[in-house]
């Protein structure tokens, strides 16, 4: 068997079949940025010379293991902590041709069977602390390998391997599972040229340098840490210190490093992070808020942000967070700008090569006026297609226009969000309500620590406005005073009738609140 060593040397000599390829793919770009450091991670730093040779090891493994010259699309999941492995993983794939599968390191295996069942893969290579999770989800009926003993190139290779295949653009690349926070997740299927479509879409608008340098704290199962943090670094030469998982004291150290210009995250991580300096002693608070006012951008998305959090992470860091907004089905589409107000509530403008426009119910195109509609996008950005699922992903267009099943306002050219057509707004006594607009006004009552809002079935109003609150302190929020204050900034119609009062909301891997769930504590009993 060869050594990592002989490896590299056999590697370096006989690859270099893809770079006269214009345009290029993200693996194919990296050989522009050489020596510069492309990751820091538990590893140590990692050039991206070094990337594209250690992830050719892992591509010509795959190609070994799997007794072929080109994997042709196949499908590969990988269940691999963020950090060196991870990356040299989902390089590894794409360089041997074939679709990466990231799996969420947080989800039970009764999830983690649903999307192997689902992406049926050819091979699953799995991190030795997620060897049990696998092996339930798995049933022993796909092959599994271990992530170091892959990365380690410890797998016999044929001698005679070919050179790596020549990966065109027009090639399947990834498929991400969407949330699932309506129905069952789907594999959103993005081609390599889609990827390059949302990464330099980003790229362009908040103008990505090579000397940028990001801290990656979310998981690397979902668009948000995959483009928009991970391969946006990787396409521009930028540097990407990854962090294992999301901890807020080791975050709020490595913002106030002062080697760090970007960072990225979704609401949940913000509120965690005020809340942690919020409990910290004063000098640390002072280091922690010089250090994150040094930075040149902060974004938030995934989820809304509310305003609240928006106010204090200003208050604390002088930070105004930029808000964006996006899918897995079309990587991001709006945005606030780089330059110029960021207003609260609203998640800005189209990006860079994205077509939005809104339609009523009928699929009618709705202009500039302030009616609500939902969004529907076009452009290179948008995903291929559902795994397997013609027939969903026919329903999912309206002459070629992807339907987000998200609605919006639109107000001197900047959308404001209302929420999910399907969860998010509640059909009640005749109106249309948004719950998102409902929440942001619930969390100003300073008893409020968070809430969520949901429609419930009812015979009189269609569907009845309930919430869900953590208070401030157990047992001080009466409902009949909160419906009185309410209605202080709210239409009768909209301020809710039923109250549950909770420690905690369920949330998914990203945060974001399932709704569905959150319906289920108001269907036992009609309580106000
Ligand atoms: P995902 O595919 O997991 O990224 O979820 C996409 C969904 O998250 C969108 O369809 C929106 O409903 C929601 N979303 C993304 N960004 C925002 C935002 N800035 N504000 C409110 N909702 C958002």
């Amino acid at each position: 068997m060869q050594t990592p060593a002989q490896l590299v040397g056999f590697v370096m000599t006989h690859l270099q079949t893809n770079s006269n390829n214009k345009p290029e793919t993200l693996c194919e770009r990296a050989e522009q940025h050489s020596q510069r450091v492309a990751l820091t991670t538990e590893s140590g730093s990692t050039s991206y010379d070094e990337l594209i040779t250690l992830s050719s090891i892992v591509a010509k493994q795959l190609l070994s293991i799997l007794n072929t010259e080109d994997l042709s699309e196949s499908r590969i999941a990988y269940l691999v902590p963020s950090g060196l492995d991870h990356v040299l993983i989902q390089w590894g794939i794409w360089k041997a041709g074939g679709v990466a599968i990231p799996l969420a390191v947080s989800h039970p295996p009764a999830e983690l069977s649903h999307t192997l069942e689902d992406s049926d893969p050819s091979l699953v290579i799995v991190n030795s602390l997620y060897r049990e999770k696998i092996q339930e989800a798995t049933n022993g009926d796909l092959l599994v390998i271990d992530s170091s003993e892959l990365v380690d190139g410890r797998f016999k290779l044929d001698p005679n391997t070919p050179e790596l295949p020549s990966v065109n653009l027009e090639r399947r690349a990834m498929m991400i599972y969407t949330s699932g926070t309506t129905g069952r997740p789907k594999g959103a299927v993005v081609t390599h040229s889609i990827l390059v479509a949302q990464i330099t879409s980003l790229v362009e608008a908040w103008g990505w340098e090579k000397d940028d340098q990001i801290l990656l704290v979310l998981p690397l199962h979902h668009i948000h840490g995959i483009v928009n943090v991970l391969c946006c670094a990787l396409w521009t030469g930028a540097s990407c210190h990854i962090l294992p998982n999301f901890d807020p004291v080791d975050t709020w150290n490595r913002l106030s490093k002062g080697n760090l210009t970007l960072f990225m995250a979704v609401p949940t991580i913000y509120i965690l992070l005020i809340k942690t300096w919020e409990s910290a002693e004063p000098n640390i608070r002072s280091r922690w808020s010089e250090g994150a006012s040094a930075l040149r951008l902060m974004v938030s998305g995934s989820a809304a942000l509310p305003k609240t959090a928006l106010e204090r992470w200003e208050a604390i860091t002088g930070q105004i967070l930029l808000e964006r907004y996006g899918m897995t089905e079309i990587g991001m589409a709006l945005s606030n700008p780089l330059h110029g107000e960021r207003r609260p509530g609203y998640v800005g403008t189209p990006l860079p090569r994205v077509n939005v426009r809104r339609v009523d119910e009928n699929g009618e195109e709705l202009g500039p006026s302030t009616q609500e509609g939902e969004l529907e996008i076009t452009g290179p950005n948008v995903f291929l297609e559902y795994w397997r699922n013609p027939k969903m992903t026919e329903d999912s267009f309206r002459d070629g226009w992807f339907r987000t099943g998200d609605m919006a306002t639109i107000d001197k050219g900047n959308y404001r969000l209302l929420g999910r057509t399907s969860v998010d707004i509640i059909k009640t006594g005749g109106f249309k309500v948004s719950a998102l607009e409902i929440e942001e006004v619930f969390r100003q009552h300073q008893l409020v620590t968070d809430c969520a809002v949901v429609g419930i079935p009812d015979e009189d109003w269609g569907e009845l406005v309930a919430v869900a609150i953590i208070e401030e302190s157990s047992g001080e929020i009466e409902p009949n005073d909160m419906i009185t204050w309410a209605k202080q900034y709210l239409a009768s119609y909209k301020t809710p009738r039923a109250f549950r009062f909770v420690t905690k909301l369920p949330r998914n891997a990203m945060g974001k609140v399932q709704k569905e769930q959150v319906k289920l504590l108001f269907l036992d009993s009609s309580e106000t």
